[in-house]
């Protein structure tokens, strides 16, 4: 199969081939004709699947034919990250279209997105607080979105935005085509998915199991061992980006300045960031600046750097789904990786866990 034939305008399917796609995913097989058709599509997909492309292919096919000038697309995304990512695919894949796209997010002035939106946009991406604020503003019109898409949902309920997200659902018009992706199925977003898609097609890669590219090795070591391990590793495994996760913002930073005092280039990304450091540290690990980033789990949601050979979880996580995320940084589309965790003795039940959904030891 390749883009020729999904029924996509030849502009679309150019631009897959200047981002490098030689041929779509299978969640981009299955999930862009029936966006295309119009369908509500309810996707359980983890990272790295290729998941933006597959519902934002389909919506610039969609929204080429229409008028210009009014927002029309609304993506709704958890993390600034995610939604800057979703934006910058999106201006990728639209490249040869007239359509234009904003990222509206917090931690950033407000100025600049209503220059933005004031000049006109049909694609918003845009992470539920800010988005509201703007609303109530009054700097937004959604009146005329045809399409919604809430992506990452398990997250946004994990990061308590559901309530943000209901209020938002109440300012769009009623009739429209919704498509939402999660890469885990708990109650709550079930729930939310029954509220707003209607007689949705399913669309489901793998399970919520980590992705096979990837190796998966565990280090049982103490607590007072783990930087003398984790540096000897470094020291003698080639590597070339590595993304290293830690517990808690503060040991993301001890541990990066740890590690710069043993001469590696490394920076550090967590929560307490300004913005602007946090863009700074994903650019530059990135186009390569740094070679390691020590970062924490709500940081690291959704980055997406392609070559990171290894994700070395120097805490464990806390839940399984918290280690497939961590490890969809790496292997992702079809590339190779590796994943390397540090247990400690009370981490036993949690490794139980990962290899049971793993399926081995
Ligand atoms: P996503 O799951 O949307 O975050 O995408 C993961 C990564 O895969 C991104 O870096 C995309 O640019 C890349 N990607 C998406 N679709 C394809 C494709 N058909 N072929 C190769 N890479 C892709």
């Amino acid at each position: 199969m390749n883009f020729d034939q999904l029924s996509l305008d030849p502009r679309l399917v150019a631009a897959t081939k200047t981002a490098g796609y030689t041929e779509p995913t299978p969640i981009q097989e299955q999930a862009i004709p029936l966006v295309l058709e119009g369908r509500d599509v309810l996707g359980l997909a983890q990272t790295g699947t290729g998941k933006t492309a597959a519902f934002m292919l389909p919506i610039l096919n969609r929204l080429m034919k229409g008028k210009l000038g009014k927002p029309r697309a609304l993506i709704v995304a958890p993390t600034r990250e995610l939604a800057e990512q979703i934006h910058q695919a999106t201006m990728q894949l639209g490249s040869q279209t007239r359509l234009r796209s904003t990222a509206i997010y917090g931690g950033v002035s407000k100025f600049n997105q209503v220059k933005v939106l004031r000049r006109g946009v049909e694609i918003i991406v845009a992470t539920p607080g800010r988005l509201l604020d703007h609303m109530g503003d009054g700097n937004i019109d959604l009146s005329g979105v045809e399409v919604l898409v809430l992506d990452e949902a398990d997250h946004m309920f994990d990061m308590g935005f559901l309530p943000d997200v209901r209020r938002i659902l109440r300012a769009l018009p009623d009739e429209r085509q919704n498509l939402l992706f999660s890469a885990t199925m708990p109650q709550e977003i079930r729930s939310l998915a029954d509220g707003v898609l209607r007689d949705p097609a399913h669309v489901q890669i793998g399970t919520s199991a980590p992705v096979e590219t990837v190796s998966h090795a565990l280090y049982p070591v103490t607590e007072s061992l783990k930087s003398d391990l984790l540096l000897s590793m470094l020291h003698q495994t080639p590597t070339h980006r590595v993304l290293i996760f830690t517990r808690t913002k503060r040991r993301a930073r001890d541990l990066a300045e740890k590690l710069e005092r043993h001469g590696h280039n490394v920076t550090a990304l967590q929560g307490n960031m300004a913005q602007a450091a946090r863009q700074k540290a994903i650019t530059g690990f990135k186009n390569g600046e740094y070679k390691i980033l020590v970062a924490t789990d709500i940081a690291a949601r959704g980055i997406d750097v392609t070559g990171i050979s290894h994700v070395i979880n120097y805490d464990m996580p806390d839940t399984v789904d918290a280690y497939t995320h961590r490890i969809g940084r790496t292997g992702r589309a079809e590339a190779l990786g590796e994943a390397v965790t540090f247990a400690v003795q009370d981490d036993e039940p949690m490794v139980r866990d990962v290899e049971r959904v793993l399926g081995k030891p």
